[in-house]
Formats: structure tokens, sequence, C-alpha cells
């Protein structure tokens, strides 16, 4: 029976209220804290169990530090935006209490590609019997989980690991990002980054594709992309020789973001407009539709997934693991759309695995290194059902 204090009230946020609200025998109160505390309060009347609400600019590690004295909650699910991962770390350090995020950190001027800060906590937290998981969504995420498990169950030894996400829903709206804006179109612009023959390369942002047959939707085209899971497998995974990520974009989507990139709205260096200071890439996200507004639109559903490649007992072997999740099925849940319920579900499955299953274990850890096995059946009772399928 434990305290849980949701940080962030997007579209993950409300997912993670949901689902936390539907086990009381584990979290027994919630406080959902965010910057704008009118949406915590409408998220909250839409639960049935009450919720306190709280504001919190965690921007700024002295004020969560102040909330987790007036709230004494055992654990933080941080759903805000990654450039709040550090501070909100630093309070749970220092207050002895667990923490769950969904990526890595990040900062506005420099795109973050080193999990290396985040995990200089572990032995602080360690001190205060707190146990730290970090980038526990989908992908980042449930994807590393099932390295895990595939190395457990299914392999002597991994050599490729391709991770894959289509997006096959339709919101019908012109152009919208599924997740934060700002972070998306980061992601999505940044250089490719991989790992190959033992070291990390980079290409040019949506240069390099490849077709995939995605279970349950037939052949779509990948593009290679930066995303922070591959960079924590290829350390954790020792002997892996490659590991990619691959994302799908409809043909819309991406002649968009081209023009949006062409005209300089995707820019993350702030220009002056009329004497204000003013980041393009932060206007354009005050322009775009809410994430969290998409829910009532979405139809069709998400196939993120995992193949590798390796060997077992001396014979070749090929496996993908992957989840469907379908847009309508969670808005009528939950009241958003897929990509957030992939998000919110792991991260309230962690700290379920943190507060009373396996993964109570002090320190600071990337999701691969625990066991995979409590976390997965937990999943998929959770509402995310995954599969293996031999290739
Ligand atoms: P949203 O932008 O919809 O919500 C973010 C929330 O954080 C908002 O409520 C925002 O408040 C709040 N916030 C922003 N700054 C602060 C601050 N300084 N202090 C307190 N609260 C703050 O994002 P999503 O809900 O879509 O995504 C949440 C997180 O999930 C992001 O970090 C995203 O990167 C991650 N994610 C991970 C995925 C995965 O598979 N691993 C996939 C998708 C998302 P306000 O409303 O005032 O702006």
């Amino acid at each position: 029976m434990s305290k849980v204090l949701i940080i962030g009230a997007g579209g993950v946020g409300q997912v993670v209220a949901h689902k936390c609200a539907q086990q009381p025998e584990i979290f027994s109160s919630i406080c959902l804290a965010s910057r704008t505390v009118s949406k915590c309060d409408a998220i909250a009347e839409g639960i049935e169990r009450e919720i306190v609400t709280a504001s919190v600019d965690a921007n700024d590690a002295e004020n969560v530090v102040a909330l987790l004295d007036r709230q004494k909650p055992a654990i933080v699910i941080n759903v805000a935006q990654p450039y709040q991962n550090l501070p909100i770390q630093e309070a749970c350090a220092r207050c002895g209490v667990h923490y769950v995020d969904t990526s890595m950190y990040d900062e506005p001027e420099i795109f973050a590609t080193d999990y290396a800060p985040q995990l200089a906590f572990s032995d602080r937290m360690a001190e205060g019997s707190a146990t730290g998981v970090l980038s526990i969504g989908f992908d980042p995420g449930v994807v590393n989980v099932f390295c895990a498990y595939a190395q457990k169950h299914h392999f002597d030894q991994i050599d490729h690991i391709d991770i894959i996400d289509c997006n096959d829903g339709d919101h019908g709206l012109p152009f919208a990002t599924n997740f934060d804006p700002e972070t998306n179109i980061r992601e999505i612009l940044a250089d490719a980054l991989y790992y190959e023959s033992g070291e990390m390369k980079s290409a040019e942002a949506l240069t390099v594709k490849k077709d995939f047959e995605f279970p349950g939707l037939g052949m779509r085209t990948g593009y290679l992309m930066f995303h922070e899971e591959v960079i924590s497998i290829a350390e954790n995974f020792p002997g892996v020789k490659s590991v990619k990520f691959w994302m799908t974009f409809g043909e819309a989507y991406l002649r968009h973001l081209n023009v949006l990139r062409n005209v300089g709205l995707t820019s993350t260096e702030p220009i002056d407009y009329n004497g204000q200071q003013v980041v393009p890439l932060q206007f354009l996200k005050a322009v775009l539709p809410e994430p969290a507004s998409l829910g009532p639109r979405y139809t069709g559903k998400t196939c993120i997934a995992t193949i590798l490649e390796g060997t077992k007992d001396g014979a070749e072997k090929k496996i993908i693991i992957y989840n469907h999740c379908d847009h309508k099925e969670a808005y009528n849940e939950v009241g958003v759309q897929a990509i957030s319920y992939t998000t919110g579900v792991p991260a309230v499955t962690a700290a379920q695995q943190v507060l009373e299953g396996g993964w109570n274990v002090p320190g600071v850890h990337c999701p691969e290194t625990l066991d995979p096995d409590p976390f997965l059946e937990a999943l998929a009772k959770n509402g995310l059902p995954w599969h293996v399928k031999e290739l």
C-alpha cells in the first residue's frame, strides 16, 4: 500500500493516473502534479477514485523536494518532459523516494545522447534504499525488456537487434504529433544514431530506410532514427553486432515536417521577435494540436516490436517480439490514444514492480538490466499483451 506521485498531466499522465487508480491495492493514494494544475484537475475529474492535485515547476529540484516533503510518496512516476528528469531525480535521491521515467533526460539546447548523468544518481539512490528505473515507456522501455527476455529464454548470443515502430492509426488531421511535439520533432530531425561493428555511427536524418514486415499490418517502410534505447542496449548486450531503431512515417507527415524544417520552424535557436525571445520549435508546439486531444479522432493500431537475430545451441535463430495496441480501445478505457497508452502502462507496471514485484533493486537502472519475466507478465495483465514469433 503506497502513495504514488505522478508528475506531468499530458496524454501519458492521463494514462498513468487511470492505471494507478485501477490498482488501489498497490497505489493506495495518488497525487497528480504538473506545471498547469487545471490539467491535473481535468484528469482527476474523469477518474472515480480521489486524486489529490498540485502545481509544481519540476525544472527546479527545490520545488520537487518541497512537494515530496508535503505529499510523502513512496514513488514518483515522471511523465513530464525529458528536461525535468534530472531535477526530479535529484529530489528523489535527496528524499529516498523511488523513481520511474519514460525517456532519456534532455536539455532544451543540447540534444542528450548519454544516460550517464541519470545513472550517476545510482549510489545516492541505493544509499536511500530507493530504486530508479529509466526510460520505461514502450520504446524506449518495453523493447529493451524484450531484449532481456530474448537473451534469457531464446538465445545464447544475440547478434543483431532491430527495433521497429509503426503507428498505423489515423487521426484525420493534416499534421499533429502523437506526444510532446518538441520532443517528437527533435528526435525525428536529429541525425540517426545506430550501433554497428563495435561503435556508434550516424547518418543524416530520414535518409536511410528499409522495409519490414509488421505482424498483422504487412510491409511498411521504416526510417533509421536516433532513439535512446540503441545506446543502452548496445552497452548492455556485449557482443551484439548491430542495434538499430526504425520508425515508419506517412508521406503527408514527412511532407509537412520537411516544409516546417525548411522554413525554420523546427529550430531550437531562440530568435528575437518584436523584442521577445522566441524559440521557433516551442512556438510551433503552441500552435499544433495537443497530443492528448487526438484520442477521440483516432482509429487503427500501433505495432512496436524488437527483431532479434543470433544463435541458440549452435543454430541460427531469428525472432520478433511485438505488441499491437488499438487506438479506439485505448481511448475507450482511459480517454487517450494508443501512443500515450503504450507509454503510460509500462511506466505504471514498472512502478508496480518496484513497489511489490521483482524490480525493487536499489540504485538506478536501464530496464534491460532487470529481470524481464515478472515485468512482462504484469504488462500483459495491465493491458499490453505481447507475442513471440519465430521468423
Ligand atoms: P505532454 O507534452 O502531453 O505532457 C507533458 C506534461 O509535462 C504537461 O502536462 C506539462 O505541463 C508537464 N510539464 C512540462 N514542463 C513541466 C515542468 N517544468 N514542471 C512540471 N510539469 C511540466 O507529453 P506526453 O504526455 O505525450 O509525454 C510525456 C512523456 O512521455 C515525455 O517525456 C515523452 O518524451 C515521453 N514519451 C515516451 C515514450 C516512450 O515510448 N518511451 C513515447 C511517448 C512519450 P503543461 O501542460 O503546463 O505544459
